[in-house]
């Protein structure tokens, strides 16, 4: 396990995941019952932008970096809000991992259920949550929650799978975790981030989803240039299972704004696509 998120907290793909994700858990709020969220590659929980690690790659001053300065149209600001106020309330230098962001968005009755492999990153999370009574900290392979873990007696809830795509397996594991959730927890959101750095690559693989025939399933993407480079991250997706009725016309208002925002040259756009 050689990635470590701290070398891209921050950057356009966490801005983007995380918008996506406080507007999921945003719309759970909307009921008085309980729901769980399972984030099952935590992270360390928050990150320092001041870190040796952040001032390597500089990722995230063309992510949240940009997004800071960039004047909010109004429509905009009433969705995004929940997301800015988290990181503002971390202070200049930090950002709110997926835990974090999470945790700050939950009512008294919600629980956050959180699994890291890393030993070292593990460490950090669980120090980062001891205490926090609605927060349970898990050493374990978070592939392994879709089969054990869930549903939730709470019934209500998301799970975020957000690995690190080092092995080359990790999008045929989220089609397994995919099938997995359908067949235990039928009504439970699924959000999976994906990169993307070839078109082609990622149409394939949305193709394979497609054949699933899973009764809801969404693509929402985000490029910040043309997706040719396989070398390079040129942008990212989130695939939704069981998405609220009311994403695709909150991406429809916050994507064009991001798209730019995060923009690295004119092939930058987003897509939203039912699969
Ligand atoms: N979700 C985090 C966020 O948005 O702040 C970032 C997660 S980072 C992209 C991926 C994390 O997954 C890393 O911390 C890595 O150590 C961890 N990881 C890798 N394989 C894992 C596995 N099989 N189970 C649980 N965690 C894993």
């Amino acid at each position: 396990m050689n990635y470590r998120h701290a070398y891209h907290a921050g950057n356009f793909a966490d801005v983007f995941k995380h918008i996506v994700l406080m507007r999921l858990v945003e719309y759970m709020k909307r009921k008085e019952k309980a729901f769980r969220v399972y984030d099952i590659h935590a992270g360390l929980g928050s990150y320092r932008l001041d870190s040796e690690e952040a001032a390597k790659t500089e990722e995230w001053k063309a992510g949240i970096g940009a997004v800071l300065d960039a004047p909010v149209p109004p429509a905009v600001a009433a969705l995004i809000a929940p997301y800015l106020d988290a990181v503002k309330a971390g202070g200049d230098a930090v950002y709110p991992g997926s835990p974090r962001l999470v945790r700050d968005l939950l009512r008294k009755q919600d629980r956050l259920s959180l699994y890291e492999l890393h030993p070292e990153d593990h460490a950090v999370l669980a120090r980062n949550f001891s205490g926090d009574f609605q927060t349970r900290v898990t050493h374990l392979d978070g592939w392994l929650v879709a089969g054990a873990h869930v549903p939730p007696k709470e019934k209500r809830g998301l799970l975020l799978a957000d690995p690190p795509f080092e092995d080359g397996q990790d999008f045929d594991r989220m089609v397994d975790l995919l099938q997995k959730c359908a067949h235990r927890w039928a009504g439970g959101t699924v959000a999976l981030w994906y990169p993307l750095k070839r078109r082609s690559h990622t149409d394939d693989w949305l193709e394979t989803l497609t054949m699933l025939k899973h009764p809801d399933l969404v693509s929402i993407e985000l490029t910040i240039r043309e997706p040719r480079a396989a070398s390079m991250l040129n942008g990212c997706g989130m695939i939704i299972a069981n998405p609220p009725y009311t994403l695709r016309s909150e991406m429809e208002t916050a994507l064009p704004w991001l798209v730019r925002v995060l923009r690295a040259d004119k092939g930058a756009a987003y897509r939203i696509k039912k699969l």
